[in-house]
């Protein structure tokens, strides 16, 4: 059980960067190179691991589109679903409205904190890099 907590604790490290990033900020610790490569890992996490719900589309109906609700990594991602895995690259995805799209994507508490996490810890780098 520990253990089993411990990996679920890992899927959240991209958190840690940000507050490292945040924290940083106070201090002159880091030089511009650092801010950078931090800023990078925590855009790849946002968009590759960090968890959040698929959002792909499972079928449109007239009452609107139904998304994918498997849990997943990342906002550009699908779940284990193959034909979901890539769906965000394809066709189907862009044809949606972007009310549609952001709905899909933005499900749920954790898409909305990853994205926030990815905005604010690109400006805290940026702040960083040229302060
Ligand atoms: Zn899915």
């Amino acid at each position: 059980m520990a253990s089993r907590r411990k990996s679920n604790l890992w899927r959240y490290w991209g958190y840690g960067v940000l507050a490292v990033l945040l924290l940083s900020l106070g201090s002159n610790a880091f030089g511009p190179g650092i801010y950078l490569a931090l800023v990078g890992l925590l855009i790849l996490y946002v968009l590759f691991q960090a968890p959040v719900y698929c959002g792909a589309v499972n079928r449109v109906r007239a009452s609107g589109v139904e998304f994918c609700r498997n849990n997943s990594t990342g906002l550009i991602l699908g779940c284990h679903l193959r034909q979901h895995k890539w769906q965000k690259f394809g066709n189907e995805w862009w044809s949606l409205s972007w009310r549609e799209k952001t709905r899909g994507l933005w499900t749920g508490a954790s898409a909305k904190l990853a994205t926030v996490s990815g905005v604010i810890g690109t400006v805290t780098g940026l702040i960083g890099v040229f302060k």
